[in-house]
């Protein structure tokens, strides 16, 4: 908990509003930054915590938040202002996505590939390389796809993981796009493609490939097919450890038309993005610093007596207790300090270093999380860890974050350690 503050005008009678995780003054926040994040929290907490548990419970997909997301302008919320959206930076997501975290893990990474469609299309591509053709043509696009998300609440989806090495950046896409008059025809099949049945687009990642080319990444397309176009549908249960409302089952396409308006960036720019724009990849991130402050809330609530519906006995008075709240206070603050640096920092054309610290958030937020959660099981003790609370689930959800490819926390190691001794073109011959 890091302390509460006065309630909004909009928050109900009941509810004291927490702090936000990042003070907009302490972390120099404008004032439009802070009132998008501030909005997130509300909604976050005042909503989305009490739906929270019957989600996971039954995995189901948390489509009521998604109704209230689209009210709040937050499906729009990286949007151009130009276009109708909130026009919020890389930045101001990611922190507004952490207040979605801290109270429905499911709901804000879910959240995440809908509004990455809209960051990558958007602020990103903006600072890509294109022609002025090609720039116009996009900007036409791409007022399609924001046109249905602000006025209609069209849901978008990132379906990229495919079982093979291609989501993880080694290889070509299996998923195959072939040029064809007007379009597209799309064949492949996306595993744990979240909001999966859910979603009205699926922003799928496919390698073009003519008639007897070679699959190239460099031919990666970024293309949202329509979830009820023919030849495309939705496979296989869902019943996981943890994230279980994020619904990600696995999605087939076979033989399914898409139109070129289709595209989510131009030929090419989708490969320049992965290579220039890095930080693109942390947008998985800001869920499981949600996260890694909620299993801290809970605990100082718990250890104060203050958990509605317990008892309201207080733990806090014992040096053991005292302890262990350091210890995840002092990860915590580890875990903001470097992710707030490197969520501040994405850009094209990053430094070496701003490059490693990314990946370094990354490994600090997906593990932390799990680390604080477990610390906060082990502290509050068996009664904490009942289904009626919300900490086994966030234990649960956030032991989910270091699995997220392509920066998995094995790849981000694994980077670090390589990049960090060896420079470009390196090597020990
Ligand atoms: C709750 C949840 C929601 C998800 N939602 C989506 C989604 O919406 N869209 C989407 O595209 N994906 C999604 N994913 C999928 C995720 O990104 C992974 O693709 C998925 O977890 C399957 O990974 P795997 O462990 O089976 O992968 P594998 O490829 O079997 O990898 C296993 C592990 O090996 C390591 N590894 C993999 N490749 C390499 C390599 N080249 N070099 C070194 N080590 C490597 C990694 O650490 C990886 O964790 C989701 C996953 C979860 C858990």
């Amino acid at each position: 908990m890091t302390g509460q503050v006065s309630k909004s005008p909009a928050a109900t009678d009941k509810v004291a509003l927490d702090a936000p995780i990042f003070d907009p003054s302490a972390f120099r926040l404008n004032a439009e930054q802070a009132t998008i994040i501030a909005r997130a929290r509300e909604l976050g907490q005042t909503v989305f915590a009490g739906r929270a548990a019957a989600y996971d419970r039954d995995a189901t997909f948390p489509i009521e938040n998604y109704r209230d997301l689209h009210r709040a302008g937050l499906l729009g919320i990286s949007i151009p202002k130009t276009h109708g959206g909130l026009g919020a930076d890389y930045q101001t997501y990611a922190l507004a996505a952490a207040e979605i975290g801290r109270y429905c893990g499911a709901t804000a990474l879910t959240w995440n590939m809908h509004v990455c469609s809209t960051l990558w299309s958007g602020p990103l591509a903006d600072d890509l390389d294109m022609d002025t053709a090609t720039r116009t043509e996009h900007e036409r696009r791409r007022a399609t796809h924001y046109k249905r998300i602000v006025e209609d609440g069209a849901i978008y989806s990132q379906p990229f993981s495919e079982g093979g090495a291609a989501a993880a950046g080694g290889v070509a896409f299996g998923t195959e796009a072939k040029p064809t008059k007007g379009g597209w025809i799309i064949n492949g099949k996306k595993i744990f493609a979240s909001l999966s049945g859910h979603a009205d687009y699926y922003g799928v990642l496919c390698t073009e490939m003519a008639e007897g080319e070679k699959a190239s990444r460099r031919n990666t397309l970024y293309l949202a097919i329509p979830a009820k176009a023919d030849g495309v549908s939705v496979v296989g249960d869902w019943d996981p450890l943890g994230m279980r409302g994020t619904v990600s089952r696995t999605l087939l396409f076979k033989d399914v038309f898409v139109g070129e308006d289709a595209a989510l960036m131009p030929r090419g720019v989708y490969f320049q993005a992965a290579m220039r724009w890095p930080h693109m990849f942390l947008t998985l991130s800001p869920t499981y610093m949600g996260l890694a402050q909620a299993a801290y809330d809970f605990t100082l609530r718990y250890l104060r007596g203050e958990v509605p519906g317990t008892p309201p006995v207080k733990r806090r008075m014992y040096p053991t207790k005292q302890i262990a709240v350091a210890q995840m206070q002092i990860k915590l603050e580890q875990i903001k300090a470097t992710w707030f640096q490197a969520v501040t920092e994405a850009r094209a054309n990053p430094s070496k270093e701003q490059v490693l610290r990314a990946y370094a958030a990354q490994y600090s937020v997906m593990e932390g999380a799990n680390e604080i959660a477990t610390l906060a099981i082990r502290t509050c003790g068996g009664q904490a860890m009942l289904k009626s609370l919300p900490l086994e689930r966030i234990y649960r959800d956030s032991r989910c974050g270091s699995l997220m490819l392509p920066w998995t926390a094995e790849l981000c190691l694994d980077r670090i350690g390589r990049e960090a001794l060896y420079e470009t073109g390196e090597t020990d011959d």
